[in-house]
């Protein structure tokens, strides 16, 4: 069998590429390895796209998992091929390819989803052990609808894998108080790049554990995640105030990180959008929560500039809880916050609905074409001490015409998340900001091309790096491992030797092009 593979694959010589003939034979593979998924390298389409829409590659198979013995069959495989490289595909929501393998295996970890669901109770805590190719959005319904217990931590959107957020970071405006979903996981199933498959936890191979996450996909494949959960609220009441001042947004929002748990919302987050009512992606329409709701512009002080800042907040309640209970906890926290007077939307939903709340931009944009379109993203991490001159540059003047889609920028607080991890934080400080420049290429004149945003992107990075700012790239992208030394910085030796411990060949996750795939003498 590995002979078999091994015909295929040359180093990525397109030359060398099996003719198509020789991929029709391709499935017999599954004969020799004895999988109880597929192997398809016919239809691989799915595996050489991704939500960015700005690379295509073309894999030589794309596999179906169904279990995690098949995972660790595959890459066993891998590995002992001389040059196969195996990429776990979650829902391939990455921007720049890291989840494709250009001329190798893709496992499309979809497959594996319903492999597990049980709640865990242990030493007074409750978890749900969940697949590594389970949507959060499912394991969201299911927790609430049968146990009413829900994960603490939570990305915007919920279209993600468990194990692709995992592998980044899985960040939202609950992060602050629990810290990101890398954080929120007591123990993980790994298939490591020899195909081994591992049990690993706090105590037990905890190497792996805490680096692969965070790992970008580079020390394994997780398969199971043990996630902390908690009693779900029924309610949410989801409001949104209106800055013309970073200064004074970002003295509410630091304010409401700080407070002690029970003393400040569930849900802190923030974005900048333009100071004017044309840009339908940008502008004022994008502040009101409901279609009833105006956007009264007299409010606005004549002092504002090109862009406005909007404090978004959430407070958890159950449906048992009296009206005025609510009222008072939201008023008295609402107090505390100088946003500019009666520029305050507010709506309430069930917990549920909040969560899923992206999903609606989700059907309205692939309607109109939008979420299949190029979506040159920018996520970075940015150090409090740099925040304001950032702010400075590049919201007010480089993007005060919006990037044609959200433009997020809230703190997080570097004690909640644990540096065991292999995550990437600025250097100093107790406070940074994540800020998410979340362009939509749209079909109406004057919107930014993709080429357009990617080459302001470049620009932003090179202006953070000329200034000498304290920042990282979150969902990173380098092309050179000189890029990604620098990236983890004093992080870097001990990636380096994970990496050598527990995928010494490379196999793993090529498209985020860190290392390259070593031959192998076996
Ligand atoms: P993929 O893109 O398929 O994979 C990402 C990486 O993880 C690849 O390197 C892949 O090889 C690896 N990988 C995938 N599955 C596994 C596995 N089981 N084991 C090991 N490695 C694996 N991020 C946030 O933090 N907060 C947000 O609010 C947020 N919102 C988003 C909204 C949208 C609309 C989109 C498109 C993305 C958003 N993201 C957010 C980014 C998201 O976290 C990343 O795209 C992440 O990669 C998850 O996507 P995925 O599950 O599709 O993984």
């Amino acid at each position: 069998m590995i002979a078999y593979l091994e015909r295929f694959i040359h180093e990525n010589d397109s030359e060398s590429r099996p003719t198509d003939d020789e991929k029709d034979q391709l499935p017999n593979i599954r004969h020799s390895l004895d999988l109880q998924g597929t192997i398809d390298c016919v239809n691989t389409g799915l595996a050489g796209k991704d939500f960015g829409g700005l690379y295509t590659c073309e894999p030589l198979a794309l596999i179906k998992p169904a279990s995690p013995d098949d995972v660790a069959r595959v890459v066993e495989a891998a590995y002992r091929s001389p040059n196969l490289t195996v990429a776990a595909r979650g829902n391939g929501h990455s921007i720049n390819g890291q989840a494709m393998s250009d001329g190798g295996l893709v496992m499309d970890m979809r497959s594996t989803e319903g492999n597990h669901f049980e709640v865990v109770r242990m030493n007074g805590e409750t978890f749900v052990d969940v697949s590594g190719g389970a949507l959060w959005e499912d394991v969201l319904k299911r927790c609430v609808s049968e146990y009413k217990l829900a994960p603490r931590s939570w990305t915007d959107y919920l279209g993600l894998t468990v194990g692709g957020t995992l592998s980044n970071a899985g960040v939202s405006g609950q992060a602050f108080r629990f810290g990101p979903q890398t954080c929120n996981v007591a123990e993980l199933d790994v298939v490591t790049g020899k195909g081994e498959l591992v049990t690993c936890n706090e105590n037990e191979n905890s190497e792996l554990f805490f680096g692969a996450l965070g790992g970008l996909g580079q020390f394994g494949i997780v398969t199971r995640a043990r996630v902390v959960v908690q009693s779900a609220p029924d309610m949410v009441r989801w409001i949104r105030v209106v800055y013309a001042e970073f200064e004074d947004f970002t003295r509410c929002a630091e304010w409401l990180v700080t407070r002690p748990e029970g003393e400040s919302f569930d849900y802190v987050e923030g974005f900048v959008f333009v100071n004017s009512v044309d840009d339908p992606a940008n502008g004022w329409p994008t502040v009101p929560l409901h279609p009833d709701q105006g956007f009264d512009p007299s409010r606005i002080p004549r002092t504002a500039g090109s862009v406005l800042y909007c404090l978004e907040v959430a407070l958890h309640y159950q449906k048992t809880d009296h009206p005025s209970t609510v009222d008072k906890a939201v008023n008295s926290l609402l107090g505390r916050l100088g946003f500019i007077e009666d520029m305050k939307f507010q709506v309430d939903v069930s917990y549920v609905e909040f969560l899923l709340r992206v999903k609606h931009v989700e059907e309205s944009a692939t309607a109109n074409g939008t979420w299949d379109a190029p979506h040159p993203w920018l996520n970075m991490f940015v150090s409090k001490r740099d925040i304001a001159d950032f702010d400075r540059v590049v919201f007010k003047r480089m993007l005060k015409n919006g990037v044609g889609g959200p433009m997020l920028v809230y703190p997080l607080l570097r004690s909640k998340w644990d540096s065991r991890t292999s995550v990437a934080l600025p250097a100093d400080g107790e406070i940074f900001y994540l800020v998410a420049l979340l362009g939509f290429t749209m079909p109406y004149p004057n919107a930014p091309s993709a080429e357009k945003l990617v080459s302001q992107n470049k620009e932003i990075v090179q202006f953070c790096v000329n200034k000498g700012f304290d920042f990282k790239l979150y969902l990173p992208h380098y092309q050179s491992e000189e890029e990604w030394r620098r990236h983890f910085g004093s992080q870097w030796s001990r990636f380096d030797e994970r990496k050598t411990r527990f995928d010494p060949l490379a196999i793993l996750a090529p498209g985020q092009k860190i290392f390259k795939r070593r031959v192998s003498h076996l």
